[in-house]
């Protein structure tokens, strides 16, 4: 038990460590660019079979020009017919930074000087959650550093603020966290608030690097306990789950890998994948004064957005503004479903001044993209995206499980598409600037001009009338 944080931390009696090191190594260092091979593998991913950690490494081994050309037209192809061309929004909002860890890459570690510790109150917490709800936002996640203070009963009310606070047509729909690991009960108090997803980013998978960066005597120094963060969260009762690398810690080849380990171990022990992945890229942090010898290039990144897209077909894939706008539009095409707008790091960020400088004593890490929300919708609808703030199936109890059952031919027509034009509706006519209103009336055109007659498509055009005339929240 740590000081000061009442946490149980004794592991389940089923905690299993799945990542097999040596095989993962052996991989690694044996497979080699295998073209034909590789060429079988694209097959199968494009049949939206998930790929096995083998597998994956022979996508890994490519390196020729050809083959990544393949790669990423392979990518390019699965995410157009697993996710069409929906992008999910969301912000994220940053509740506090006390942190009892000393993780060396974050600016709110411990020992870092210089920043600003703040968590917000409940009067700061309802202004950041109105501020985000006139921009438009509908999907939040929640951060929060590692203290005492963050309590499952504080986290659980934070999220009961948001769904609470309205503001003119302006709600939030839905709360995904991402917080420390907690225990069992931890898990069911949160979730009892009605969360979507709960992420925990393993930041690295290799034991040795892990021990490196995070103290031992910590709380997250305890790899295990974070290794088997999501297999709580599943007893918790949470199926909607995030999992991530942090990466630049180590060999981007072995985090790859050890996602791919992670997401196979969770479908065969919960009988569901996770939700969601993301793959930060370190950025600069407050005080931050480490070597990163495994910094990750950007055509190393889009290998990696390519290669867990073919990897785990169903699993969303969320880029965040950490990576430049230049970036972010060069990626987005090989496999990413959410990114975050108008994202805002500084705890009370949301009330600042639209383009108002990073104050990085204040904040977690440098962003890469600092453009409002409105500019990314605006950005997203002329590369022919469709920005969407669905939030159907959580609320509609298609997650978990039930999701991966509806992640079938036929499902996108049917609720992501219409879900996606409705709520991009919404946003243009109760907050877009007008070029952006434009914009996204001629792409709901186009998508409807797609769209062969029937009676589902007499719905669509029914509810987009009705969101003219003032109806909010249509689902389908
Ligand atoms: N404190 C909780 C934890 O560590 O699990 C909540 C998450 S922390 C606020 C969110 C994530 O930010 C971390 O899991 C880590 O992957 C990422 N992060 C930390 N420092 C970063 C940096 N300098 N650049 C990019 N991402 C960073
Ligand atoms: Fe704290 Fe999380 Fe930052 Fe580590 S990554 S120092 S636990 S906020």
């Amino acid at each position: 038990m740590i000081k000061g944080v009442k946490i149980n931390m004794e592991l389940p009696a089923d905690a299993v460590n799945f990542i097999d090191d040596d095989k993962l190594q052996g991989l690694l260092a044996q497979t080699k660019e295998d073209l034909p091979r590789a060429r079988e593998l694209f097959k199968k991913a494009l049949d939206k079979k998930p790929l096995t950690v083998e597998e994956t490494a022979v996508l890994l081994a490519i390196e020729s020009e050809e083959g990544l050309k393949e790669l990423f037209d392979a990518a390019r192809e699965l995410k157009r017919m697993v996710y069409g061309n929906r992008i999910v929004l969301f912000a994220p909002l940053y509740v506090g930074n006390s942190c009892v860890n000393n993780c060396k890459y974050c600016g709110f570690r411990r020992d870092a000087k210089g920043i600003v510790r703040k968590t917000l109150n409940q009067q700061e917490l309802e202004a950041e959650i109105e501020n985000l709800e006139k921009y438009g936002h509908k999907r939040l996640i929640l951060v929060f550093g590692e203290s005492p203070v963050y309590t499952p009963e504080f986290i659980a009310n934070s999220v009961k603020t948001c769904y609470r606070i309205k503001s003119g047509n302006g709600e939030i729909r839905r709360v995904n966290i991402n917080a420390a690991p907690l225990d069992v009960e931890g898990f069911r108090i949160v979730k009892e608030a009605g969360i979507g997803t709960f992420q925990v980013f393993q930041e690295t998978y290799h034991k040795e690097t892990y021990a490196k960066y995070h103290p031992a005597g910590d709380i997250k120094g305890d790899y295990m306990w974070r290794l088997n963060a999501m297999d709580r969260a599943f007893k918790g009762g949470i199926d909607d789950m995030g999992i991530g690398a942090l990466f630049g810690l180590y060999n981007w080849k072995y985090e790859v890998l050890g996602l791919v380990s992670h997401a196979l171990h969770l479908q065969k022990t919960c009988g569901v994948g996770p939700h969601t992945i993301s793959f930060p890229r370190i950025k600069p942090a407050a005080d931050m004064n480490i070597e990163l010898p495994y910094e990750v290039n950007d055509d190393e990144f889009k290998r990696i957005v390519a290669i867990l897209r073919l990897a785990v077909p169903y699993t969303g894939l969320i880029m965040t503004a950490r990576e430049s706008s230049a970036i972010r539009d060069e990626v987005i095409e090989f496999g990413v479903s959410q990114i975050d707008a108008g994202t805002k790091l500084e705890i009370g960020g949301y009330q600042n001044q639209k383009g108002e400088q990073q104050d990085i004593n204040k904040e977690q890490f440098v962003i890469g993209d600092t453009r409002e929300l409105d500019d990314v919708m605006y950005w997203l609808l002329t590369k022919g995206y469709i920005p969407s703030f669905c939030t159907a199936c959580y609320r509609m109890g298609r997650t978990g499980e039930h999701f991966m059952e509806f992640a079938i031919p036929g499902f996108i027509k049917r609720f992501c598409t219409p879900n996606a034009l409705i709520t991009m509706a919404e946003y243009l006519e109760d907050y877009s600037s007008e070029k952006t209103k434009a914009a996204g009336y001629a792409l709901i055109e186009k998508e409807l001009q797609k769209m062969p007659e029937s009676a589902q498509k007499q719905k669509i055009i029914t509810n987009l009338e009705a969101v003219k005339q003032g109806t909010r929240d249509l689902r389908f």
